[in-house]
């Protein structure tokens, strides 16, 4: 049994993560707070006596005893890390630093949640964890991708300088139940709207592509990223291969609920990736054949299901 830390623990991932490692027979700090996350998504587990909930703001420091640290505190959806960038970025860089030095001190190993933003406009395509990426320094994305790209320099660093052993994660747009109704990312924006017979609101023309990823599927790939050996300390991509464009999405959400939602364009926000995909060769060969097995309607069916009982 070890003693793990999550922090950003009462968020969408954070949650699961949390479930996961306390089913594994963990010990589980969750540590949060609560500026996206909500008691709600980790109420379930809190008469579990190997649970504690801290509510705390990774940018103070942090002292407890631990074996291991994910560190998922960061606002991920992009109306939520653009309400206050300066915060966004303190969060990924002062959090990381306190963090790290928590790591250091007591000699934790530690899992950055890392993501495809770091590859900003990708010019390569599909994105390998060598390619440096395209990413705008002064937009309005930039205090998500620039604070994140810092976070991974420092884990990096700490490596190198401290000896402490590091995990990098770059995750690829991930779904599921315990999003927020208004976290404000496509899928979650999507399947409310149709379930509630509003506009589905397409941004732009509805011709730029992700890879949306169940959160089952990154989960696993997560928790074997932290079990992996010394050797394994540069980035990983966790994604789905398979690429949709927005209208591809808002037609198979459509679907799938039934709902006659009308689908309404408006504008692209400015610096918008057109594409994003990644290449996963090096979590397969990485990660014991790791590969993301939920497609899309399978997982967007359980999506639903969970929106359904929301609202
Ligand atoms: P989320 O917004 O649901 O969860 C983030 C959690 O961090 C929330 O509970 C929030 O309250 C907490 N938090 C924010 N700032 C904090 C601070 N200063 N101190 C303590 N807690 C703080 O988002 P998510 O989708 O669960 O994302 C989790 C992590 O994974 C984030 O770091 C995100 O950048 C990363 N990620 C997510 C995706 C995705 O598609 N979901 C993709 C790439 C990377
Ligand atoms: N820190 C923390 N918890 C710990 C140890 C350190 O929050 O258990 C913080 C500490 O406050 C410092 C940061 O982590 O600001 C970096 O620590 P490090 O030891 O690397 O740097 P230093 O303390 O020498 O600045
Ligand atoms: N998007 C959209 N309608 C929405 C929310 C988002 O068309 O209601 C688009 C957005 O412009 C982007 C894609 O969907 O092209 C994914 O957006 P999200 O915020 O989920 O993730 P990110 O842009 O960070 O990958």
């Amino acid at each position: 049994m070890k003693r793990i830390l999550i922090t950003g623990g009462a968020g969408f991932i954070g949650s699961h993560l949390c479930e996961r490692l306390l089913k594994e027979g963990h010990e589980v700090i969750c540590l949060d707070n609560y500026f996206t996350g909500s008691k709600s998504t980790i109420i379930h587990l809190l008469d579990n006596p190997y649970f504690e909930l801290v509510r705390h703001d990774v940018t103070e420091p942090y002292y407890a005893e631990v074996d291991e640290i994910y560190n998922l505190a960061c606002p991920a959806s992009p109306v939520h890390y653009q309400y206050n960038p300066i915060k966004t970025m303190k969060t990924s860089v002062m959090g990381a630093i306190n963090m790290l030095g928590l790591a250091k001190r007591v000699k934790a190993k530690i899992l950055q949640a890392s993501t495809s933003e770091v590859y900003g406009d990708p010019i390569v395509h599909p994105q390998p964890e060598s390619y440096w990426g395209n990413v705008n320094p002064i937009g309005p994305r930039s205090c998500y991708d620039e604070g994140k790209r810092c976070a991974e320099t420092l884990f990096v660093d700490y490596h190198r300088q401290n000896h402490v052993a590091i995990k990098i994660a770059r995750i690829f747009n991930t779904y599921g139940p315990h999003m927020h109704p208004q976290d404000g990312r496509v899928v979650s924006n999507f399947i409310v709207q149709a379930l509630k017979g509003e506009d589905i609101t397409i941004f732009g023309d509805g011709t730029q592509t992700r890879s949306f990823q169940y959160v089952g599927d990154l989960i696993e790939g997560l928790t074997r990223l932290m079990n992996t050996g010394s050797a394994v300390s540069g980035p990983v991509n966790l994604g789905n291969a398979q690429e949709f464009t927005m209208l591809e999405l808002a037609e198979t959400i459509l679907s799938l609920t039934g709902s006659a939602s009308q689908i309404r364009f408006m504008p692209l926000p400015q610096d918008d990736p057109k594409q994003r995909q990644p290449d996963v060769s090096l979590a397969f060969s990485q990660l014991e054949g790791w590969k993301a097995q939920t497609d899309l309607k399978t997982g967007l069916s359980k999506t639903i299901r969970y929106f359904e009982t929301l609202l």
